[in-house]
C-alpha cells in the first residue's frame, strides 16, 4: 500500500507534451497522418455510454503501456469491459514501439512507428477507448541492448519527467485509477520496467490513491498453452526464466474475468498485425485454449479498490466440479 504521504502530495502543473491521435487519422492507410495537439473533450459522466452495465458510478481509468500491442495483451479485456459499463478508458502509450518486428523488408523504424500507431488507433476503437495519447519515447531494447542508449529512449528516459507527462493526462481526465505494470515489469523489458516507476510516480504527482500493475498470474499460465509474454521472454536470448515472469497468484488482488470479452480482446490483439499476425500462435489457438490463457487478466493493487475491483472480477479458472477421494 501507499504510504500516507502518498496522497498528499496533491496534483501539480506539468507540460502537456503529449499527442492524442484518433482511428480516423489512419482509416485506410498505416503512413503518420499527422498529430494533433488538442485534447478530445472529457464528456459529462454516463454521456459516452447511455445505457452503462449496472454497476459503480463511471470513473475515467488510466493505462499507461510501454508499446503498441501491450495494451491489448495484458489489459484488453479489461478496458472493453470498463468501457462497456460506462467508464472512460484512457490509454497513454510510451514508445512508438520502433524495435518490433519489421514485416516488410526495408522498413525503417519511423515507417514501423507510424503503422503501429495506427494499429494502436484500430484496437482502441475495438476496445472502446475513449482517447489515446502517446509520449513518443523511443522503444528501447532488452537490457544491455544498445538500444536503450539512443537519445530519447523511454528506458533511460528520467522517470520525473514522464511521469509529470503522465500525471497531466491523470489530472486533466479526473481519473480515479492508473494501471502500469508490476516492478519487473511482466517479464524484464526495460520499458516496462520503467512504466512501473512513472505510472507509480505519475499518480503520486496528481493525488491519484489507486494504481494497478498489470502483471500475469505465473502459475495460471504453468498450467494453459504458452502465452505471448512467455514467448518473447524465453525465446531470443534473454537470459529469463519462468520464475521471472509475472507475480505468483498470492500476489495477484485483482482478477478480471474477461471471457464474455474475449472475442472483442482478440479483435484488439489481431488489430497490432505487424507484430500478432494471424499465423501467431496466440491467434492459432483454438476458442477453449484461447479462452484458457486470455480470458483473465490480473493486477496488484496499490492504494483503495478502484473501477477494476467492481462486478467483473472472478474466478482465475471456470468453476467445475471439485472431485475428492
Ligand atoms: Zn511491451
Amino acid at each position: 500500500m501507499y504510504p500516507a504521504s502518498r496522497a498528499a502530495d496533491g496534483p501539480v502543473a506539468v507540460p502537456s507534451s503529449r499527442t492524442d491521435t484518433g482511428p480516423e487519422r489512419c482509416t485506410g492507410s498505416t503512413r503518420r497522418a499527422g498529430k494533433t495537439t488538442g485534447v478530445v473533450p472529457r464528456p459529462s459522466p454516463g454521456a459516452h455510454d447511455p445505457e452503462p452495465d449496472a454497476g459503480p458510478p463511471a470513473s475515467c481509468v488510466v493505462f499507461v503501456h510501454a508499446h503498441p500491442d501491450d495494451e491489448a495483451i495484458f489489459t484488453g479485456g479489461t478496458m472493453a469491459q470498463l468501457a462497456a459499463a460506462g467508464h472512460r478508458v484512457v490509454l497513454v502509450v510510451a514508445t512508438g514501439g520502433e524495435l518490433g518486428a519489421a514485416t516488410e523488408v526495408g522498413r525503417d523504424a519511423a515507417d514501423l512507428a507510424d503503422r503501429r500507431r495506427c494499429e494502436t488507433a484500430a484496437a482502441a476503437a475495438l476496445l472502446g477507448i475513449a482517447r489515446v495519447v502517446t509520449l513518443d519515447y523511443r522503444d528501447s531494447g532488452m537490457a544491455g541492448d544498445p538500444a536503450n542508449d539512443h537519445p530519447g529512449s523511454f528506458s533511460s528516459a528520467a522517470v520525473d519527467l514522464a511521469a509529470k507527462q503522465v500525471a497531466a493526462v491523470l489530472a486533466e481526465e479526473g481519473a480515479v485509477a492508473a494501471v502500469g505494470y508490476d516492478e519487473l515489469g511482466i517479464y524484464g523489458h526495460p520499458d516496462h520496467v520503467q512504466v512501473h516507476r512513472v505510472a507509480h510516480r505519475a499518480a503520486a504527482l496528481a493525488g491519484v490513491g489507486t494504481v494497478y500493475d498489470a502483471t500475469v498470474d505465473r502459475e495460471h499460465l504453468h498450467f494453459v498453452e504458452t502465452h505471448l509474454v512467455e514467448e518473447a521472454a524465453l525465446t531470443g536470448d534473454l537470459g529469463l526464466v519462468r520464475s521471472r515472469i509475472g507475480v505468483p497468484t498470492v500476489e495477484i488482488t485483482t482478477t478480471v474475468d474477461v471471457r464474455r470479452s474475449l472475442a472483442v480482446k482478440r479483435g484488439a490483439m489481431a488489430a497490432h498485425a505487424s507484430q500478432i499476425p494471424e499465423s501467431t500462435s496466440a491467434l492459432l489457438l483454438p476458442e477453449h485454449h484461447f479462452a484458457d490463457v486470455y480470458g483473465w487478466e490480473w493486477y496488484v493493487r496499490w492504494g483503495p479498490p478502484g473501477p477494476l475491483d467492481g462486478a467483473e472480477t472472478g474466478p482465475r479458472r471456470p468453476a467445475g466440479p471439485v472431485s475428492l477421494p
